[in-house]
């Protein structure tokens, strides 16, 4: 079984852990930022570069529109203001994957700015602010495994090189490792609404850094900060949080100091490590990029890239819950993503009664996805297979007990509704009065005991017969009408 770590309640009532986190986002444009090579995961090393990206010297960058609006979009579902004017800055400084020697970002003045993402906290929703969302290009990759001469040497893939990169700057609100994953959830999810990366944490398109200091509880003054890099999931991030944050209150609390440094979180281990002494920002001897122009968004170009901006998770959760009268969590679920939320509203639509729809994911087809190991995205029953089968309920042709049946031989199959419907002859369930009729005399002469119990006043017997009725007919009957009939024939 794996163990959820937790902070010890002895930190927790004495000391108050500050987070920030810096997430890198990969845009997915074709092209990188500053040349025209692609930008495609896994082609073979040092096939996409061209003098630009490779830093030779007096190639010039020209900067990729598609950026800018891929951005300017991101940041505006971040809720940011976007600044006009925006400056592109070197960032100075000396890795063998950095072939320029320097990494063209932004420093003092980021493409956006003041934004905010809503998390669930306790007792409602808080905001955490975010401080900016700038523009800058990747650096290459150290490749340490995977060839021949492995052990001594390292080799270095430039194809990484320029590809076009957001960085997402949270203020230092962050109070638990919980709220971290939070806020890391809802980025990732409001970054794949609007389409401007895939998140693929595997592939490197999303990665996150976080800051992390524990002070005194009361106490005003920040204490000093541990920077954890390259963590690979969002479950190691609150881990490696979890994690440093106990090892800080220790330091502090057997007397020594917290040294600022970037540390690396090792999951098999759960423990964070010392890498190296934090650079500060004065170590990157920032400049003004002197080979690019100002960035200039004008009113007229943001109100157009603001006209592609989708209806967002959070406001497309409540519209639902209301739209189809399904609780918050169905929402929850139903908008896991864009495309699912997408069919599963068409298929709504569709349907005669949205809120079936929606109880027939939650109640029939979650679990038998969860049985499988299914993703909701990879369902052998399609939103417009739930949609078909509610139909058929909604309309009384099938039993409640036979689209469980149905849904069975869907996922034994691997295949839609309405083909399986089609293979086994489209049944219905039986409405025949006569054969009904028959079947209850059948069971109420098997059952004469309890026969006399009702009679004799425990009505809620008739439960016992419906139930017997309707295995009699294998779950073809209608439970409804076989009620009905009973009630009749029982008086
Ligand atoms: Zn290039």
């Amino acid at each position: 079984m794996i163990s959820t770590p937790e902070i010890s309640a002895a930190s927790q009532t004495r000391f108050e852990p500050v987070i920030g986190l810096e997430v890198h986002v990969q845009l997915l444009t074709a092209t990188k930022i500053f040349c025209s090579c692609s930008t495609l995961f896994g082609a073979p090393p040092n096939t996409n570069v061209c003098p630009v990206c490779l830093g030779m010297p007096g190639a010039l960058p020209v900067l990729n529109k598609k950026v800018v609006e891929f951005a300017t979009l991101a940041a505006m579902a971040l809720n940011c203001r976007i600044n006009e004017t925006s400056i592109f800055a070197r960032k100075n400084y000396f890795y063998p994957d950095l072939p320029k020697g320097y990494q063209i970002s932004q420093y003092d003045k980021p493409l956006a700015e003041h934004g905010f993402i809503e998390v669930p906290a306790e007792g409602g929703r808080k905001k955490i602010g975010i401080t900016r969302v700038h523009l800058e290009e990747d650096a290459g990759k150290s490749l340490h495994e995977g060839f021949s001469d492995a052990d001594e040497k390292t080799a270095i893939d430039l194809n990484r090189t320029g590809v076009p990169l957001i960085e997402i700057v949270s203020e230092p609100e962050i109070a638990t490792p919980d709220e971290a994953y939070e806020y890391l959830t809802r980025l990732r999810e409001i970054i794949l609404y609007t389409g401007v990366s895939d998140c693929n944490m595997e592939e490197g398109s999303l990665r996150c850094d976080a800051n992390v200091s524990v002070r005194p509880r009361g106490q005003k003054e920040l204490g000093t900060k541990t920077e954890i890099k390259n963590v690979n999931s969002f479950r190691f991030i609150r881990e490696a949080l979890i994690y440093e944050i106990e090892r800080q209150v220790e330091v502090i609390e057997s007397g020594g100091k917290i040294t600022q440094e970037t540390r690396l979180y090792n999951s098999h281990e759960g423990k964070t490590y010392g890498m190296r002494s934090k650079e500060q920002a004065h170590d990157y001897r920032y400049f003004p990029e002197p080979d690019l122009l100002p960035l200039l968004v004008d009113a007229e170009w943001k109100a157009e890239i603001a006209k592609t901006l989708p209806e967002l998770p959070e406001a497309r959760r409540q519209r639902m819950v209301k739209d189809y009268g399904i609780t918050e969590y169905d929402a929850q679920v139903l908008t896991f993503s864009k495309a699912l939320a997408d069919q599963f509203e068409s298929a709504a639509k569709a349907a005669k009664n949205p809120k079936r729809v929606a109880n027939l994911v939650q109640g029939e087809l979650m679990g038998r996805l969860k049985a499988k190991s299914l993703d909701i995205e990879h369902s052998p029953i399609s939103m417009a297979g739930v949609a078909a089968s509610a139909d058929l309920v909604e309309s009384g042709t099938i039993s409640g007990k036979m689209l469980k049946d149905l849904y069975d031989l869907c996922f034994e199959r691997g295949r839609d509704f309405s083909t399986v419907y089609d293979e086994e002859g489209r049944p219905q369930q039986s409405t025949d009065t006569s054969a009904l009729e028959k079947a209850i005399d059948a069971v109420l002469a098997a059952n004469p005991k309890q026969l006399e119990q009702y009679r004799a006043g425990k009505t809620t017997m008739i439960g016992f017969f419906v139930g017997q009725v309707m295995k009699a007919s294998k779950g073809q009957a209608n439970p409804q009408l076989v009620n009905e009939l009973l009630s009749k024939k029982l008086g």
